[in-house]
């Protein structure tokens, strides 16, 4: 079936699986091509975008997704989670005279918002972190599970004693790396698994003692891909300075040089895989257009499943840890089925639709900031029989008298959330990180964007100023103000980040952790693919790396690694 995108009015497939889909979750087929659908969900959604604000019951000023100037109530996390509200102080009867969206507009915004997105009750010592689950001593972490002593890293799942990482499950001791697995003291590396002791390095599997070296599979002891004694590698090594900060630039430039010449694999992930397309896959079957997913069965258009598994879903924006059934969500995880149009729900969510912040809900409609509750209506309990008459007449309403966005989009039965119901402007959302829009592009749409102001404060330091080395710098380093080499922002190095660079003798950054995390995230591929042919054998594939790079299937790749 060939249908118009109602958002970016291009043409897009949907074909019988989908169909067949649609039929067992009882939704229409979607109005908005895959893109739209998937840019639209992530608005919804923000782990990055964090500042300072007072929370709205107890005056504490706390750690927050919301900006300041937001208009609706915010409470702190202790606050929120707390026993004294239940979110059905907020119920409200359907008005069947008027449209439901905006019955449910209403009740977001009269709701209290929690400030952060986290288990709560999972973390220790980990207040600066978002979209975060079972975390102990986590300093500005975000979008993780089960991390322990982790520092300014993103999209982690059983990462220990590590700083600056992205996208990396079950490693330890690993620095300034992306798209690790299974690796010990890898640094300054992307996309190994399985190694230790590896700097400046990508696509090694099951490799030690390796410096700039490239789709390499069991090796040790080489050099730009050369092979060295045991003893000439570590003379080398020592040669390389790699304590010092110039020694690191030198051969992290040299490095990302020589790698850059060889073929990428048409698509980044593991050998694990059957049947799947789409980039970061890990351990997945028949898994289609998806984007860093692991453990995914059954499933298409698909991102962020960064904890096993999720089975059986469509349009489904994070993050696994034993779902089956989603539809339309993002950012609803842990032993969750059948949820649709809803985001933000957590844990054992179970039947849900058009909700939002709904703890532990079983049967929810409509239901936002809600607690813990069966067969809710726009937060007003019902019993079973009733909730079922309800909510299918509120489903047929829907679609006879569907919400319609200032841009004419129409939302009816079967469409996640309008754009401007999204508490987040585009350049606070996830989606700036994936899907990125200049100011004019994402308005164009509908979304909102907000300017920030950092606050300013007067630094002790340039970055510039700062010991090569960690063994001339004085631990009083984490009470001076840092002036960043490449923005000029002032940051601090904290004492958790000096324990970790002791441990790896490594020394203090000179870039602030904001500039770090932008040259991280721009490394990652994006969640957009594109069809070209393999470079050598010319088969046809689907690839999210950018045209400048040596491109092979994933056959002729096999044969390259040795
Ligand atoms: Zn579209
Ligand atoms: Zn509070
Ligand atoms: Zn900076
Ligand atoms: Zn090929």
């Amino acid at each position: 079936m060939n249908k118009t995108c109602q958002n970016c009015k291009n043409e897009f497939v949907i074909d019988a699986d989908h169909i067949s889909f649609c039929e067992k979750m009882k939704v229409p087929t979607p109005t908005w091509c895959p893109e739209c659908r998937m840019t639209r969900r992530l608005s919804f959604v923000n782990a990055w975008s964090i500042f300072w604000r007072d929370c709205d019951k107890c005056g504490n000023k706390t750690m927050s997704s919301f900006r300041p100037d937001f208009q609706g109530t915010v409470y702190c996390q202790p606050c929120w989670w707390g026993d004294t509200w239940d979110g059905t102080e907020y119920g409200v009867e359907y008005d069947p005279t008027r449209n439901f969206l905006e019955q449910w507009r209403e009740l977001q915004l009269k709701t209290p918002q929690c400030a952060l997105e986290t288990t709560y009750l999972t973390l220790k010592n980990s207040d600066y972190c978002n979209g975060i689950a079972y975390g102990k001593n986590c300093y500005l972490t975000f979008w993780s599970d089960y991390c322990e002593d982790v520092y300014y890293s993103s999209i982690v799942d059983s990462l220990k004693d590590s700083s600056d990482c992205l996208n990396m499950y079950k490693s330890e001791l690993c620095y300034e790396s992306v798209g690790l697995g299974d690796c010990n003291k890898v640094f300054y590396s992307d996309m190994c698994d399985n190694s230790s002791d590896v700097w400046f390095s990508r696509n090694l599997s099951g490799c030690m003692n390796c410096i700039g070296c490239v789709n390499l599979r069991g090796q040790s002891y080489m050099i730009f891909n050369q092979k060295y004694s045991r003893e000439e590698y570590f003379e080398k090594v020592k040669e390389f300075r790699l304590d010092t900060r110039e020694g690191i630039q030198a051969v992290w430039q040299a490095s990302e040089e020589f790698t850059s010449k060889f073929p990428y694999r048409e698509y980044k992930g593991s050998a694990q895989n059957f049947n799947v397309k789409g980039e970061y896959i890990f351990n997945s079957k028949n898994t289609q257009d998806c984007y860093m997913c692991t453990d995914t069965e059954d499933s298409k258009y698909c991102q962020f499943i960064t904890v096993k598994t999720a089975k059986d879903c469509y349009d489904y924006s994070g993050w696994g840890n034993g779902v089956s059934q989603m539809y339309e969500c993002g950012n609803v995880g842990e032993n969750a089925n059948n949820c649709k149009f809803s985001y933000y729900c957590f844990p054992d969510s179970l039947n849900l639709e058009y909700s939002s912040w709904c703890v532990g809900g079983k049967n929810n409609f409509g239901c936002v900031n809600l607690k813990r509750k069966q067969y809710a209506i726009l937060n007003k309990v019902y019993d079973k029989e009733s909730y079922e008459k309800l909510t299918a007449q509120i489903r047929e309403d829907m679609k006879n008298n569907p919400y319609v966005d200032s841009k004419g989009r129409v939302y009816a039965y079967g469409e996640f959330f309008p754009i401007e119901f999204s508490h987040y402007s585009y350049n606070d959302a996830n989606v700036i990180k994936f899907v990125p829009k200049t100011k004019d592009q994402a308005e164009a749409e509908g979304y909102r964007w907000q300017e920030r102001t950092d606050n300013v404060y007067t630094p002790t330091m340039n970055g510039s100023q700062l010991p090569q080395t960690l063994d001339e710098t004085p631990d009083t380093i984490v009470d001076e103000i840092i002036s960043c080499i490449a923005c000029n922002r002032a940051y601090k190095i904290a004492d958790g980040e000096l324990t970790i660079l002791k441990k790896l003798k490594l020394p203090v950054p000179d870039h602030c952790p904001k500039c770090r995390e932008s040259e991280r995230f721009e490394k990652i591929n994006k969640p957009k693919l594109r069809t070209t042919t393999c470079a050598k054998c010319n088969t046809q594939i689907s690839t999210a790396h950018p045209s400048d790079r040596i491109i092979y299937c994933v056959k002729c790749y096999q044969q390259e690694m040795v």
